[in-house]
């Protein structure tokens, strides 16, 4: 048994500029277990970005050459367990001697054996046995080795004789391939602007963009084409824990005018041709209904108007929004477009 989920593979991890280096030494390490300069391989992360999928995918594709090698993952509290279970049947030796014959040990998330010592000291003897018998030992951490406060200098210093390679959050590009991957795989089908969004709006956990196809996949039984863009951000909502992304007067200033292909210094002065005057209330009303500026603030962007002018352009956008089906449709397209690109 080598605990190893069959599911996390390199064919399904996506590259990015993030994981670029500790994705290259996985797969070095996966081809030549125990023969490259990284030994140990140390990966380390924020939460969420692909270390467990990464030691998965190194384990699989060396059992994947040669089923015969003893290959063993497991988490560091796993770890613990065994061995608090191990002393109290006394079978201690049995324990360190099945772990010692390992050709490729994997270990997740070391930072849980901080302040076990007696777990840190048998696997301080397990770690020399297996390296210096050229086996293979990949570990991860939420934070690189020397901030493993509590760890001793031995451990520590052995953890960096091999490669220590960090995982930094994915790029826009990154996000969006993988949630086209991951959506594939789920056997769903979105249009770009909803990856966008979803990728604009969660923007440092891999799993929360899982999470969300999930959560699509589940609330919408319709077929997928069909999803309903308020759906979606409903979703986003829910499972982002990313604080919302700010959205400027400045930046709505811009798409209002680059819609209405009026110039944006016309509509931030008091200028009154028809046209201005319309794209500047739409500007005004976005402004007030997307951000959290007091109508003083949003006067002042605008040509220095104050704060009556502001809730007039405020009702009058109300008003039209309630009569005029054309102008309500201008206006969330805006507004989703708004929305979508804030990041
Ligand atoms: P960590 O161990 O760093 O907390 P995980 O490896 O558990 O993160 O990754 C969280 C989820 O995101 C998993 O479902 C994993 O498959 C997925 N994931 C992470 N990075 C990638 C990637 N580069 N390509 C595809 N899926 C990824
Ligand atoms: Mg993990």
């Amino acid at each position: 048994e080598s605990f190893l989920n069959p599911r996390y593979t390199f064919e399904n991890f996506i590259k990015g500029e993030g994981n670029q280096l500790a994705r290259a030494a996985a797969l070095a390490v996966a081809d030549n277990p125990g023969q490259t300069s990284f030994n140990p391989l140390f990966i380390y992360g924020g939460v969420g970005l692909g270390k467990t999928h990464l030691m998965h995918a190194i384990g699989n594709k060396i059992l994947e050459k040669d089923s015969n090698k003893k290959v063993i993952y497991l988490s560091s509290d796993a770890f613990t367990v065994e061995f608090v279970e191990a002393i109290q049947s006394d079978r201690v030796n049995e324990f360190s001697a099945f772990y010692k014959s390992m050709d490729t040990l994997i270990i997740d998330d070391i930072q849980f054996l901080v302040g076990k010592e007696k777990t840190l000291d048998l696997f301080f003897q397990i770690f020399n046995t297996l390296h210096q018998s050229g086996k293979q030992i990949v570990l991860s951490s939420d934070k690189p080795p020397k901030e493993l406060k509590g760890l001793n200098e031995r451990l520590i210093s052995r953890f960096s004789w091999g490669l220590t390679a960090d995982i930094q959050p994915p790029d826009f590009e990154t996000r969006v391939a993988i949630l086209k991957n991951k959506s594939e795989s789920f056997g769903l089908e979105l249009s770009n602007d909803i990856y966008e969004y979803i990728a604009h709006n969660i923007t440092s956990n891999i799993r929360e963009l899982e999470g969300c196809l999930i959560k699509l996949l589940a609330t919408s039984s319709l077929n997928s084409k069909e999803i309903d863009f308020n759906l979606v951000k409903k979703i986003v909502k829910e499972v982002s824990t990313n604080k919302q992304v700010s959205i400027s007067i400045d930046y709505i200033t811009k798409v209002v005018c680059d819609y209405f292909k009026v110039d944006e210094n016309k509509v931030r002065e008091k200028n009154r041709k028809k046209e201005i005057v319309l794209a500047r209330q739409i500007a005004m009303y976005l402004s007030k209904v997307l951000t959290k500026s007091s109508l003083k603030t949003i006067g002042l962007h605008f040509g220095g108007r104050d704060h009556s002018t502001v809730i007039h352009a405020y009702n009058t956008m109300e008003l039209l929004i309630e009569k005029d089906g054309n102008v309500k449709e201008i206006i969330e397209s805006l507004k989703n477009k708004i929305e979508m690109s804030a990041a």
